[in-house]
């Protein structure tokens, strides 16, 4: 299949070493394409796109988030992701290697690298150039546009999104009790309507087979760009928008070691609570912290 994220590469090379790549290409079946990028990528230490994602969505809906691990370490593994914080409280934001939380009353704060998150997904972000998307008029036509960039249904994207939003609707789930079941939080959330608004949407595509993993398909977090709102996107309308796109072959998770995990049934499928909760209307409506 062609990929346009691919580029031919030509040079000069030994004979000696012509003749290893052939004996290797006949015996391992592979392509030279591969035997070429694989010593590079090794050589170079470059190209090992990785997803770094702590706990998971599974976890999360069972109402396990007690902070399994520093926003410090966090920002060891990427500059670049969303999550949430200890007990729900607000919704993660990691752009340009900073850390923000988006409060259900509709603040915004950057966090202190000594604050704890039970779930986030993180990469180190080094994407390809960026595309300008046209117009779209809600979030399933911005999902249509991020589909036409992907080349694969099985790898992961981690996206940022920059520009001028006509409509943005988001969500940020209020601090719970321990224990409280992601659906049962996420139905008292707050949604926030932003209008004109310059922003940046951070997020990640996920292949449907790690459902119990992570959340399946699109996930974005919204952060205006004085910094001052955001939260979890439900919908959002934009005539032009510059995403710039980082496809990720490589996925680390780190499990927590915390009580609640170690205890929790993780035994069945909570996916379809999972999707419900991320799609969940709110039964609020908020004003932003600003207009
Ligand atoms: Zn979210």
């Amino acid at each position: 299949m062609y990929d346009p994220t691919m580029v031919p590469l030509a040079c000069r090379i030994p004979e000696t070493i012509r003749r290893a790549l052939d004996e290797r290409r006949r015996t391992s079946g592979e392509t030279i394409d591969a035997i070429v990028e694989a010593a590079l990528v090794e050589h170079l230490q470059a190209g090992w796109s990785t997803l770094f994602q702590v706990s998971t969505a599974g976890a999360l809906v069972e109402g396990v988030h007690e902070g399994a691990v520093s926003v410090h370490f966090l920002k060891q593994h990427g500059d670049l992701g969303l999550g949430t914080f200890t007990n729900l409280d607000g919704e993660m934001v990691v752009v340009d290697g900073r850390c923000y939380q988006v409060r259900s009353d509709g603040s915004v704060r950057e966090v202190d690298d000594a604050e704890r998150s039970p779930y986030a997904v993180l990469t180190r972000f080094n994407p390809e150039p960026p595309v300008e998307l046209g117009a779209f008029a809600g979030v399933a036509e911005l999902h249509n546009r991020l589909n036409a960039l992907r080349t694969t249904d099985n790898l992961f994207y981690a996206y940022q999104i920059d520009g001028l939003f006509e409509f943005v609707r988001t969500r940020a789930v209020p601090k719970v009790e321990e224990g409280t079941r992601l659906l049962a939080a996420a139905a008292r959330q707050p949604e926030f309507d932003f209008h004109n608004v310059r922003g940046t949407l951070v997020g990640f595509w996920s292949p449907g087979y790690v459902k119990i993993l992570t959340v399946p398909g699109y996930h974005f977090h919204f952060l205006t760009e004085d910094r001052k709102a955001g939260g979890h996107l439900l919908d959002c309308r934009a005539r032009s928008l510059t995403a710039r796109v980082e496809r990720e072959a490589n996925l680390r998770v780190a499990l927590p070691e915390t009580p609640s995990f170690l205890k929790a049934d993780l035994s069945h499928d909570g996916s379809a609570e999972l999707d419900q909760a991320e799609k969940q209307k709110g039964d609020r409506k908020n004003e932003p912290a600003r207009p």
